[in-house]
């Protein structure tokens, strides 16, 4: 079976560099969501305790459940409010205020300008007289950016966006109501981070995916794939490897065949222009379900270890290379 091994070290070197940006680990949830970008939730849950992290960002209730032990404060970005002691519940939507649970912790989630999710800022004041008036239990306003990742001013006109909303929150006289915008890209740029938590997710894995033109937080991927080695052949010049004999050996060689395909959420790509493996070695031929072939005879390989890289091969995004990683390859601390 393919493995995964997740580096603690690395780990730990990116919560120090973002908690010198958040001004601490207390100012720090770390975002858990799809099986913690594919590394394993259960797996970064405890890690990011054990450094001292209290908080957290999750998609469901399930991934909420899973880690309760962890954390002090979970954030629940999509599932229907209840009361919990630890949860908190993001809602994006004026609709859902009217029929919700007074006794449940939310979040109100605002559009300063992505438009995915969030309730209009048009819609804030509705919104706000809704919850005084059933007694809703708002904990936190947060916004998401669409473009923190970009150079432009695009980001200085949703943070703008989202002070005005803070001032009208404010200025209702709701009180102990958290403020959060932050994603990584946001954090990586700020200068003064002034808010009372950053959700980081991508950063905390490893990548920084902001272009060049900010100072460079130097950033250690968490994640590396690896794959073992089923069967090993001899082939002559001329033989054809692998399904359609895409890759034609050209003298001859030993070649293996390593348990990783596309069913364990490796890219299938394209055999005209193979991915190299984190030691050099070009895929040959295309990636079955299950399989690839390397040359030489290695026990194991190292496929991946930097989801950047190999995103950049891929046309994608080092979010999609993690996150694609079957849940069931086993995921090992080292
Ligand atoms: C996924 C997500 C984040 C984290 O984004 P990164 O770019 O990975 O840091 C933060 N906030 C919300 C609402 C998200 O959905």
């Amino acid at each position: 079976m393919a493995y995964i091994h997740i580096h603690k070290n690395n780990f730990e070197h990116n919560l120090n560099q973002l908690a010198l940006k958040a001004g601490s680990k207390e100012r720090l949830a770390v975002v858990l969501k799809d099986n913690a970008y594919g590394h394993g939730l259960t797996i970064m849950a405890g890690l990011a305790a054990e450094y001292g992290i209290t908080q957290a960002v999750v998609i469901s209730v399930e991934e909420a459940e899973t880690i309760r032990p962890y954390f002090d404060r979970i954030l629940i970005l999509n599932g229907t409010p209840f009361p919990d002691e630890t949860f908190s519940f993001a809602v994006t939507d004026l609709r859902q205020l009217a029929t919700l649970d007074p006794a449940a912790r939310i979040e109100l989630k605002i559009d300063t300008g992505m438009h995915r999710n969030g309730i209009a800022m048009g819609e804030l004041e509705e919104a706000l007289a809704i919850i005084r008036d059933r007694g809703l239990g708002l904990v936190g306003v947060m916004t998401h950016y669409r473009s923190a990742d970009v150079l432009s001013s695009e980001w200085y006109w949703q943070k703008k966006n989202f002070e005005s909303v803070k001032q009208t929150v404010r200025s209702s006289g709701f009180k102990n109501v958290r403020f959060h915008s932050h994603n990584s890209a946001a954090l990586l740029r700020s200068k003064r981070f002034d808010e009372d938590i950053a959700r980081v997710g991508i950063a905390i894995y490893g990548y920084n995916e902001l272009p060049d033109g900010y100072d460079p937080v130097l950033l250690r991927p968490v994640l590396s794939l690896h794959a073992r080695r089923t069967s090993t052949r001899r082939l002559d010049a001329g033989a054809r490897i692998g399904y359609g004999g895409d890759y034609t050996v050209s003298e001859p060689v030993t070649v293996s065949t390593y348990d990783l395909g596309y069913g364990d959420g490796w890219r299938r790509g394209d055999a005209a222009r193979a991915y190299v493996t984190a030691e050099g070695l070009p895929i040959l031929g295309r990636v079955s379900m299950d399989f690839i072939s390397l040359a030489g005879d290695r026990e194991s390989v190292c496929i991946m270890d930097n989801a950047q890289a190999a995103a950049h091969h891929f046309g994608t995004i080092s979010y999609e290379m993690t996150t694609m990683l079957s849940p069931s390859i086993p995921r090992m601390i080292i």
